[in-house]
């Protein structure tokens, strides 16, 4: 029987909840308090240029990781206007005069890195068997070879995956004696998440998977739009949901602008920590969710941006510069600035232009959520430009002089535009920590169902899609 589904937040799990909650026969209205699809994966034009805030790597771009593949293809995610690419190498380090890269196929990492440091070859050697073993168990089924593969590799997998869970990716990179062996492998992903998340990118890449989209975060995001509105959904943007109205332990509907907006089903697709300790007049009597109203570790940057008057195309796409001291930035020690450029992609800048992004990843929210309060923030801001425009131009000289634009994106910047917990993106898989965070069908409250980055660690696009497949699928 037909219900009166709403979601709240328009970003990837909200879209992907409507798209397949409209597709299992149901009358859908998402509430979005932006005006745009995609939440925090997203991106803006600044003086010509798009600067790019989201997908850096597409889990389940590729056919061989299921079921996210088939997600993206049904919300119409992926089409033919957005075809990935798959970069390789996936970045070039640089420290110093040392250039390494992140090639996909481990067996050519490895070798590579064996010959440039043989002192650490059993631990590569290792790294490489791993990341094999890792990566049959992401692959899609493939027949009864590849579920015999599984089956025999149990016993090494098993083990394995409880090891790499227990320990964190900063522990993990400990154990290679070359330094910049060590930092390369250490600016693969945020050093916090745990060891298993860190094979599970390996692995990704080595399948032939975590490609981008052309056009990235802003037109996967419209695609998956034009998706849902084609699907009979109703997206209502600049829709601020106040509170989820609840009678007894039934949803009733959520309140927008004062009106009461009465529902069969709620499906919370916006950050479900920032839900819990906003939207609920008596606190959810759930023991995950008292402890998740209490805060989340969460993955956080500042967002530089910058419009270069220069055609940078001969530049690896992504690069990862590792600084010969360490710069304090908003309270902040960074050692590595992750730089990734759009030379090349169609729409991202003037011609002849180049727009550059670099991510300073930390947790610098205190810092900015302070200069909001006591009126510096804009000063701050600026402060924060210069110095690091400053910065990557001492390593990459050829921009200096033609910086034509620049943009920066803080944490209160995220929380600002999409309501996340300390403008996080997606939550930390710390060592030995359950992946399991939040169910996707209140217990307490009947018509109540969660989606989103925090329903499963480490969160991301993937689970965010997954989930919103999930909510629909428990209606
Ligand atoms: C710089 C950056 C790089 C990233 N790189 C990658 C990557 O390479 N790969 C990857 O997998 N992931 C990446 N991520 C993470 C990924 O983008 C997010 O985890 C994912 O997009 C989260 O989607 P979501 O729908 O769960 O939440 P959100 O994007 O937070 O969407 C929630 C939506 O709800 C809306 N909302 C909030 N409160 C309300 C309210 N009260 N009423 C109405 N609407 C509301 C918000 O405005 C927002 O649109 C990156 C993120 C960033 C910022």
């Amino acid at each position: 029987m037909q219900k009166k589904v709403i979601i709240i937040g328009a970003g990837i799990a909200g879209l992907s909840a409507a798209f397949y909650s409209r597709r299992a026969g149901h009358e859908v209205t998402v509430y979005e308090q932006g005006n745009c699809p995609g939440g925090v994966s997203t991106s803006w034009i600044r003086s010509g240029f798009t600067f790019d805030g989201g997908i850096h790597w597409l889990v389940g771009s590729s056919p061989r990781l299921q079921p996210f593949h088939k997600r993206w293809l049904e919300t119409g995610a992926l089409q033919a206007n957005n075809p990935v690419v798959y970069a390789d190498p996936v970045f070039e380090f640089r420290s110093g005069d040392v250039t390494l890269r992140l090639w996909r196929d481990i067996d050519r990492l490895t070798q590579e890195l064996i010959d440039f440091a043989p002192e650490d070859r059993k631990a590569l050697l290792a790294l490489r068997r791993h990341v094999k073993t890792v990566s049959i168990y992401l692959l899609d089924g493939q027949g009864i070879n590849g579920w015999t593969k599984r089956i025999i590799g149990l016993p090494v997998f098993v083990p394995l995956f409880f090891r790499l869970q227990r320990i964190s990716s900063r522990l993990y990179v400990e154990r290679f004696k070359n330094p910049n062996v060590k930092e390369m492998l250490s600016s693969v992903l945020n050093l916090e998440q745990n060891a298993l998340s860190l094979f599970g990118t390996l692995a990704g890449y080595y399948i032939g998977d975590n490609g981008f989209p052309t056009g990235g975060s802003r037109r996967l995001a419209k695609n998956m739009e034009k998706t849902v509105l084609q699907a009979g959904c109703k997206i209502l943007y600049h829709s601020k949901v106040e509170k989820i109205c609840i009678d007894g332990n039934h949803v009733k509907g959520v309140m927008v602008n004062g009106c009461m907006q009465p529902a069969d089903y709620v499906i919370v697709a916006m950050d479900t920590c920032t839900a819990l300790r906003e939207l609920f007049d008596q606190p959810l009597q759930e023991k995950w969710a008292r402890k998740l109203s209490k805060g989340i570790d969460s993955e956080q940057c500042s967002l530089f941006s910058l419009g270069v008057k220069k055609n940078l195309s001969y530049l690896p796409s992504t690069l990862r510069i590792h600084l010969k001291e360490p710069v304090r930035m908003a309270g902040y020690e960074y050692t590595t600035l992750w730089v990734y450029h759009y030379s090349g992609q169609d729409g991202y800048a003037p011609e002849g232009c180049s727009s550059l992004t670099v991510l300073f990843q930390g947790d610098t929210y205190d810092y900015w959520k302070k200069a909001k309060d006591d009126g510096s923030y804009l000063t701050k801001k600026q402060e924060f430009v210069q110095e690091a425009q400053k910065l990557l131009t001492a390593y990459l000289p050829e921009i200096d002089g033609c910086v034509v634009a620049t943009d920066l994106a803080t944490p209160v910047t995220y929380e600002r535009y999409c309501n996340c917990y300390r403008g996080g993106y997606m939550s930390i898989w710390h060592a030995k920590q359950s992946p399991f965070n939040v169910p996707i069908k209140s217990k307490s409250v009947q018509g109540l169902r969660f989606a989103g980055m925090r329903t499963l660690m480490s969160g991301g696009l993937p689970v965010s899609v997954q989930s919103g497949y999930k909510a629909a699928k428990s209606l």
